[in-house]
């Protein structure tokens, strides 16, 4: 038990690699879970001996349980659960199928309900564990055109506190950070292809840049770290002030 263990969903890009690469610096094993086999095998190869892979589609929930159980056998503990995987989807509402919308909820939040409750499981019998969410400004006000997307990270939110006072007694912490608007390739996506967006981003920005996923793993590492032994149930912005900005 000396060395932790975390799984990192959709760690092989963007924040998620950011905070694999956070937890190895600090001696912390990491599991990452991805769709993508290439990018899996070359994040793993960059992190020698600190990393392992696992290729698994979160949205098909009936995979997650034997995932978890192969991760138990053969590490014998789970001590860190990122629930870092998601899929953005910018679309007017009324363009939005059902079938759209299902898939980002399914994604985004129905597989971190299913995979924190398997890695629950485990983590109950070993008395502790920290489970990390992932939110997103999105679900603290609203910015148009991300019905789903914003849907799914609100019900991230109650869902941090909803099991953190229930596993509370149990030993196991659970938070989330919720970033602001982050130098990804995922918010490139979002803001390159609408420069309106991207001025309104920064102009309420009082720190007036996008965050660097430095900056999210930093903050991931220390609600996961003894540093923040007291803290369960807190969703904690990374945001460059961009949630109190005028
Ligand atoms: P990216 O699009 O760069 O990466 C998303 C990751 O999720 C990929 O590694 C991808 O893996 C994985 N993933 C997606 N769907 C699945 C699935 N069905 N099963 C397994 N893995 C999956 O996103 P970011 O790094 O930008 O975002 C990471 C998290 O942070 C997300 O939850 C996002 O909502 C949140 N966030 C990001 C912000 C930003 O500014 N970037 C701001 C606020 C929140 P694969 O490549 O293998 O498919």
């Amino acid at each position: 038990m000396d060395r932790k263990i975390a799984i990192v969903t959709g760690g092989a890009r963007g924040l998620g690699k950011t905070i694999v690469g956070k937890f190895v610096q600090n001696n912390i094993f990491t599991v990452i879970v991805g769709r993508d086999k290439k990018k899996l095998d070359e994040t793993v190869a960059g992190f020698p001996g600190m990393t392992d892979s696992i290729i698994c589609d979160l949205s098909n929930l009936s995979c997650i349980p034997a995932l978890v159980n192969d991760i138990a056998k053969k590490y014998q503990h789970i001590d860190i659960l990122v629930n870092n995987a998601g899929i953005h989807l910018k679309k007017d509402l009324l363009e939005v199928s059902d079938e759209e919308f299902q898939q980002v909820i399914l994604t985004n939040l129905t597989s971190v309900f299913t995979l924190s409750r398997e890695v629950a499981r485990l983590m109950i019998r070993q008395r502790q564990g920290c489970i990390l969410h992932i939110s997103s400004m999105a679900a603290h006000y609203g910015i148009p055109k991300v019905i789903a997307y914003t849907a799914a990270k609100a019900g991230i939110e109650g869902m941090t506190r909803s099991m953190a006072v229930e596993l509370s007694p149990s030993g196991i912490r659970v938070n989330c950070l919720a970033p602001g608007f982050i130098n990804t390739d995922m918010s490139a996506a979002a803001l390159n292809s609408d420069p309106e967006r991207k001025h309104k981003v920064l102009s309420r920005t009082p720190m007036g840049r996008l965050g660097t996923p430095e900056d999210v793993a930093n903050a991931a590492f220390f609600l996961v770290s003894d540093a923040a032994a007291y803290i369960t149930g807190a969703v904690l912005p990374v945001d460059g002030g961009n949630l109190i900005g005028f």
